[in-house]
């Protein structure tokens, strides 16, 4: 186990550089409105244009453009996506910074994440209290491990938490969860493992249950996407929805990958610097996957 944790550390800072640059959003295009508005610019001239830009534009746009809604559709769909891609089953849950305040973040009632709707989706503050839960709805033991890595590391807008199974080997062996292939080189900036026993003693019941045990989870975190939670699971955070279930649903098809290869011989992992240029080529990438997920998980629900 130390010795995949050393390796983290020393990767971590080296990767830090390529993970922001991973991070970057793509930049989307124009607005659907805006491209409306060339269009009638130019079929009916710069005056008639005007007269329609000057319409209000909410009257046109649904509820669902302010930036927060947006995210509750976000944070929606990759409950169902993470549930129907094996990574969560009845528990697991996964969380986004608000975009209206970053000392909030959302995240569902305590539920199974695949029956997820956006009337479930509550808002927390950074010491977990749910803020707007007037009815008193359950909420999930292990809110911790979203509320303090959000305090901790700002740069972080999205968690997901899963009891993955094909990772559990890897956080109970310590055998180093590395990048096999491209598509799980954010590996490459290391995946410490967080041992309960080291915060809580030997006798909790391995759930991250208050504040003091997610903030030695959050620091154990450190630069790393990916964490291993010795026993339990593990934890994946990136910089929007869309990356951190990205990375969620590679880290289990890596470790998938690499326990088969292990099995087989010797492995060639991604070196430092192929790691790196392939964290930067799939930034690119994440929403070919998130539409494909997507329309397979929320079906006629779509
Ligand atoms: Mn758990």
């Amino acid at each position: 186990m130390r010795a995949n944790s050393d390796y983290a550390a020393d990767r971590g800072a080296r990767y830090k550089r390529a993970a922001r640059m991973a991070e970057r959003p793509g930049k989307p295009g124009a607005p659907h409105h805006q491209r409306e508005h060339v269009v009638m610019r130019q079929l009916l001239g710069p005056f008639a244009a005007a007269l329609l830009l000057t319409m209000p534009a909410c009257a046109q746009a649904p509820a669902s453009t302010s930036p927060d809604a947006a995210l509750i559709e976000d944070v929606v769909v990759a409950n169902h996506i993470l549930y129907d891609q094996g990574v969560v089953d009845g528990f697991g849950h996964v969380s986004v910074r608000s975009s209206k305040d970053p000392s909030h973040f959302l995240m569902a009632r305590s539920m199974a994440p695949g029956l997820v709707t956006a009337s479930d989706i509550l808002e927390f503050d950074l010491d977990g209290n749910a803020v707007n839960n007037p009815q008193g709805r359950a909420v999930y033991l292990e809110r911790f491990i979203h509320s303090e890595i959000y305090k901790a590391h700002p740069e972080v807008k999205a968690v997901v938490h899963s009891h993955s199974p094909s990772v559990i080997p890897f956080g109970a062996t310590g055998v180093a969860l590395r990048p096999i292939y491209h598509m799980s080189s954010f590996l490459g900036a290391g995946v410490p493992i967080f041992e309960i026993r080291e915060a809580g003693g030997d006798a909790t019941d391995m759930l991250v249950r208050n504040p003091a045990l997610g903030a030695a989870l959050a620091q154990r975190l450190g630069h790393s996407s990916v964490l291993l939670m010795r026993g339990h699971g593990d934890v994946v955070v990136g910089d929007s929805v869309r990356l951190a279930v990205f990375r969620a649903i590679y880290t289990e098809v890596n470790a998938k990958l690499e326990a088969e290869a292990l099995r087989l011989g010797q492995v060639t992992f991604l070196n430092d610097k192929e790691a790196a240029a392939s964290v930067a080529t799939n930034s690119a990438l994440i929403d070919r996957t998130w539409d494909l997920w997507k329309t397979k998980a929320m079906g006629s629900r779509n």
